[in-house]
């Protein structure tokens, strides 16, 4: 825990230059088809009020209609983070929501956080609204864990019934997945799979420390939260490890033993990895449509890859939150010298596994873990980030904004968004000045982002990160 999350909640106020809302015609752009990896160029998208109304090669417009001239550019659908933690203090979306849009993030799925599911609505809602700008939320922040919670405000469940309990709540309450925790014991888990199917929704989150992979496909989880697991599952001492920690947390839940299992795990899948396991388990994940939300990115931060204390980045979160990350971190201390020496390794594992988890089909959601209460992890910048990483395990750059563009509106089932662009579709846009297919630099600094109908060019874009940097001082 930290200081954020100590917080109570409080009324969010959200200033942010903006162009007046006009229906807007933006001519002379490439568009750029991210799913088939193909352009079309010399195109119009008309925009009225927060949909794509039009596209075409020489689209009319009435003359009350805004023109944009595109100048050339690449056109994409906005990106998605499908996992951040936007609510872990009262007034993060201030700075989040301008650091996304910066970033051309227009749509955001948040994980858990501190914030009352009904703030966190009445949120949404202004941004569906248009009212607050900021991006497309996704609220599947309903955690769930063994009791006493590895953070506060989760729900909590140590039986099966609880589980059911638990989820009736959920459900009741307008959430839109069930998110499983790391604490959860096996049958406690089940139930509540079970259960989240019941009411249909999906089952997302953590794979509990005590439960395979295997037995989470086999109960229907939709999407699993991180990396890890994956190449834990291509070892065939999986069951060896979860029985250690099964062992250790039996024996009074002494938390030394629980840390050093799970910090001998490191080692034990550096030494037991086989690919012939691994193509079988990513076969039966791409069978069952498990996507992933790998949030790489997170290894940056135990290998202390932070930025330099001047990078803008740091200028632009609260001054609370930058001193914060440099002090002494519960996860860091956490780590043994063994996990230390091997971090260089281990990271190389994962992104080898990552490589071969998208060659298997297995789906991947673009996401990075940001949040003010995980140091280092930046909303918007780390999204860019991920999927640089993304491109250097091997993905083509089309291949990596999949991942963030198409992929997550599909998974979330939105009927207006499936990351093309196109007549009746929301118009979340990006505006390049180069081809994203041929590299990801260019997504650096777009030449203008579009979130529900909201036109911010370039001089929009420069006052927000100005307003961000005299905030942050
Ligand atoms: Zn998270």
């Amino acid at each position: 825990m930290n200081i954020f999350q100590m917080f109570m909640v409080a009324t969010v106020t959200l200033a942010m230059p903006q162009l007046a809302a006009a229906d807007t015609l933006l001519s002379n752009v490439t568009l750029v088809d991210v799913e088939n990896e193909t352009l079309v160029e010399d195109q119009s998208v008309l925009i009225e009020g927060n949909r794509i109304a039009g596209v075409g090669a020489g689209l009319s417009a009435p003359d009350t209609v805004r023109r944009i001239d595109g100048g050339g550019g690449y056109l994409i659908p906005g990106l998605w983070d499908a996992h951040v933690h936007v609510f872990s203090s009262p007034t993060e979306p201030d700075t989040a929501f301008p650091l996304y849009l910066i970033n051309g993030v227009t749509g955001i799925r948040d994980m858990g956080a501190l914030w009352p599911i009904g703030d966190q609505q009445a949120l949404q809602a202004r941004v569906e609204a248009g009212e607050v700008l900021g991006p497309r939320l996704i609220l599947s922040g309903a955690w769930v864990d063994a009791a006493p919670g590895s953070w506060p405000g989760m729900f909590l469940a140590d039986t099966p019934d609880e589980a059911r309990a638990v989820v009736d709540r959920i459900a009741s309450e307008g959430w839109a997945a069930v998110k499983s925790y790391s604490m959860l014991d096996e049958a406690t888990y089940l139930a509540l799979a079970k259960a989240a199917g019941d009411a249909d929704l999906p089952l997302v989150g953590h794979i509990p420390e005590r439960v395979a992979l295997g037995t989470a496909i086999m109960a229907g989880q939709a999407g699993m939260e991180h990396f890890g697991r994956i190449p834990m599952a291509c070892s065939p001492r999986e069951g060896a490890m979860l029985g250690d920690l099964r062992a250790a947390m039996a024996n009074g839940a002494d938390q030394a033993a629980v840390f050093g299992v799970m910090a001998a795990r490191n080692r034990i899948v550096l030494e037991s990895w086989e690919g012939a396991l691994c193509a079988d388990v990513l076969a039966r994940m791409a069978g069952a449509g498990m996507h992933v939300s790998p949030t790489l990115v997170v290894a940056d931060f135990y290998t202390g890859n932070w930025p330099a204390a001047d990078a803008p980045r740091m200028g632009m979160i609260p001054a609370a939150v930058r001193d914060a990350s440099g002090k002494p971190d519960f996860r860091l201390e956490a780590m043994t010298e063994e996990v230390r020496a091997l971090a260089q390794d281990s990271i190389a594992l994962d992104r080898r596994t990552f490589a071969l988890a998208h060659a298997a089909s297995v789906p991947i959601l673009a996401s990075s873990d940001a949040s003010f209460a995980n140091p280092y992890l930046f909303h918007g910048f780390s999204l860019l980030d991920e999927l640089d990483i993304y491109v250097a395990a091997g993905l083509t750059p089309g291949e990596a904004l999949f991942t963030a563009a198409v992929a997550p509106p599909r998974f979330f089932g939105l009927e207006d968004q499936d990351g093309t662009i196109a007549p009746g579709r929301r118009a979340d846009l990006v505006l390049l000045d180069a081809n994203p297919l041929e590299g990801l630099a260019t997504l650096r600094r777009p030449r203008a982002v579009i979130a529900g109908g909201t036109v911010l060019d370039r001089a929009a874009l420069d006052r927000m990160e100005a307003e961000l940097l005299a905030r942050g001082e």
